[in-house]
């Protein structure tokens, strides 16, 4: 046998595959390792970060390299930004006003250098931990009169257009798993058939809510919260069947 050229670029280019396939997985890990995180990762909030993460364990140090946490209205937050910390506790006071518990629940906003953590999550409800995170490399600026607000969804919704929707939005996937588990679980596990995913694009005006069950029982409590059930009958009563808070 003898190695001719082209088997020999074969074996490099095979070698440069091997070589970026682990580094796919590792992102696709780390997006995944998130959202299982340890207690004692929790508790190493303080820890020093030694250098630009390259590795997920790594990311998961830096990710937890935050701030002191406090504790605003029963809420532990963890967030080294004043602007962010303020739209939090809007959430949480606007949940409060509806008659929402929180107690025991932490809120993390994730350091501003957290970039290698990849997501197109602005935020995500860990119901392991009943904690919530955020990112903080997603714009939390007002939006009023950006993507958000063209939305039927979110139409005739005080907060439309804002990041406290999207606070809201993870309180509301609290709330949920609090107030029934197997329902938030059922919710979260389950897709709507074509004719009802069309008829919630159609009537909300944004794929999202149409999602599952647990996406649009998040994403109707905004407006809820603030008592405007003007939705379609068919989105409310999937609100009350899947036990949304
Ligand atoms: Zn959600």
């Amino acid at each position: 046998m003898h190695i001719a050229g082209p088997m020999f670029a074969g074996a490099i280019s095979q070698q440069t595959r091997q070589k970026q396939a682990p580094l796919a997985q590792s992102l696709h890990f780390a997006s995944n390792a998130r959202k299982d995180l340890t207690s004692a990762d929790i508790t190493s909030f303080s820890k020093e970060v030694p250098s630009r993460p390259k590795r997920s364990s790594d990311q998961l140090a830096v990710f937890f390299a935050g701030p002191a946490p406090y504790v605003y209205k029963g809420v532990t937050i963890t967030c080294d930004d004043a602007k962010k910390r303020q739209i939090m506790e809007q959430g949480i006071d606007i949940a409060l006003n509806a008659g929402h518990s929180l107690a025991g629940l932490k809120m993390y906003v994730t350091p501003k250098y957290d970039k290698e953590l990849k997501s197109h999550e602005f935020g995500f409800f860990r119901k392991d931990k009943g904690d919530i995170i955020f990112r903080s490399n997603v714009d939390w600026k007002e939006t009023a009169d950006g993507e958000a607000a063209k939305y039927p969804v979110w139409a005739n919704n005080t907060y439309a257009g804002r990041p406290v929707h999207l606070v809201l939005h993870e309180l509301a996937h609290f709330l949920h798993h609090k107030k029934n588990a197997a329902s938030y679980n059922q919710a979260n596990n389950t897709s709507f058939n074509t004719a009802t995913k069309q008829l919630l694009t159609n009537a909300l005006g944004h794929p999202y809510p149409a999602q599952n069950p647990a996406e649009l029982i998040a994403e109707m409590f905004p407006r809820k919260s603030v008592g405007r059930d003007n939705f379609i009958a068919r989105a409310n009563q999937l609100y009350e069947t899947y036990d949304g808070p």
